[in-house]
C-alpha cells in the first residue's frame, strides 16, 4: 500500500477588493493507495480549493503536497506537466470542457497530449457506462450540464490515471446517472485506482471507503466505512453532519 498523497498545514487566502477569505486553515491528511475518500463539506468550505491545490494547479500560501512522497510545489515546467499528464486525473466541478471539440476528441487529448495509443475498447466502455454513447460526436453546447459533466470524467479516466481527483462530479447529475457514476468510482477503486473526491452530496459520499468532514477551510473529523453498507454509511454521514453543524 504506502501513501500516495499527503496535505501538510496547507493554508490558502483570497483577496477580493476589501474582503479577506481564508478558504484553507492549515489543512492537513494524506491519502493512501487504493483508497476512496470523499472529502464533504458545504457549499464554500474550502473544496474547490483544496482539490486545485493538490492538483497543483494553484499554489498555497503555506503548506505542503506530497504526491507519492515528492513535494510537488518543487515541481516546474515540464516536469510539472509530466506530473500531472502521468499521475492524475482532474474531474473539474465546471467541466472544462474546449467548445471546440466533439466530446470524442476532448476525451482523447489528454491521449494525445501525452502520445499513448488509444484503446478503443476502454473507449466505448467509458462511454457506455457513463451513458453518454450518444453523445460522441456533439459539441459542448450540444450537450446537458449532467452530459458535459459524464464527458469530463470520461476525459479524466482514459489515461487510466493512478489518482483520480474529482471535484463535486456528479454535482449535475440527476439521481439515476450519479448511481452510475458512484458505481464505476466504486470498480475502477477495486481495480486499484485511487479517488479523492470533494462533494457537498452525502449519497455521494456513501460510496467512498471515508469520509473526511471538512469546515473553515479544516479536515476537523473522519469516517471509515468498516463493514457498513452505503445505506449505513449514508446514515452516519447524515448524523455526522447533523451533530457537528448544531
Ligand atoms: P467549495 O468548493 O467548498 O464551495 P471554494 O474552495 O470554492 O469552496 O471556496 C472557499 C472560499 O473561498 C469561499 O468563501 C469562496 O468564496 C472563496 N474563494 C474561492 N475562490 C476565490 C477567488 N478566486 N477569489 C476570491 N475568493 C475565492
Ligand atoms: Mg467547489
Amino acid at each position: 500500500m504506502g501513501e500516495i498523497l499527503r496535505a501538510e498545514n496547507i493554508s490558502k487566502t483570497y483577496q477580493a477588493g476589501r474582503v479577506v477569505v481564508k478558504a484553507l486553515n492549515r489543512c492537513s491528511f494524506s491519502v493512501e493507495r487504493g483508497e476512496f475518500v470523499a472529502v464533504v463539506g458545504r457549499s464554500g468550505s474550502g473544496k474547490s480549493t483544496l482539490l486545485r491545490i493538490l492538483a497543483s494547479f494553484d499554489k498555497p500560501d503555506e503548506g505542503k503536497v506530497y504526491v507519492e512522497g515528492e513535494e510537488i510545489s518543487g515541481l516546474k515546467g515540464k516536469k510539472l506537466a509530466q506530473f500531472r499528464q502521468e499521475k492524475i486525473g482532474f474531474i473539474y466541478q465546471d467541466y472544462s470542457l474546449f467548445p471546440e471539440y466533439t466530446a470524442y476528441e476532448n476525451v482523447l487529448l489528454p491521449l494525445k497530449i501525452a502520445h499513448q495509443a488509444v484503446d478503443k475498447e476502454q473507449l466505448e466502455r467509458l462511454f457506455e457506462e457513463l451513458g453518454i454513447t450518444d453523445c460522441r460526436e456533439r459539441y459542448p453546447d450540444e450537450m446537458s450540464g449532467g452530459q458535459k459533466q459524464r464527458v469530463a470524467v470520461a476525459r479524466a479516466l482514459i489515461t487510466s490515471p493512478q489518482l483520480v481527483l474529482a471535484d463535486e462530479p456528479s454535482g449535475a447529475l440527476d439521481s439515476h446517472a450519479a448511481d452510475a457514476l458512484m458505481q464505476l468510482f466504486e470498480e475502477i477503486n477495486q481495480e486499484g485506482q485511487t479517488i479523492l473526491m470533494v462533494t457537498h452530496s452525502t449519497k455521494a459520499a456513501s460510496h467512498a471507503k471515508r469520509v473526511l468532514f471538512i469546515k473553515d477551510g479544516e479536515v476537523f473529523h473522519q469516517l471509515y466505512r468498516g463493514n457498513m453498507n452505503n445505506e449505513e454509511l449514508y446514515a452516519k454521514i447524515s448524523d455526522t453532519l447533523t451533530m457537528l453543524t448544531t
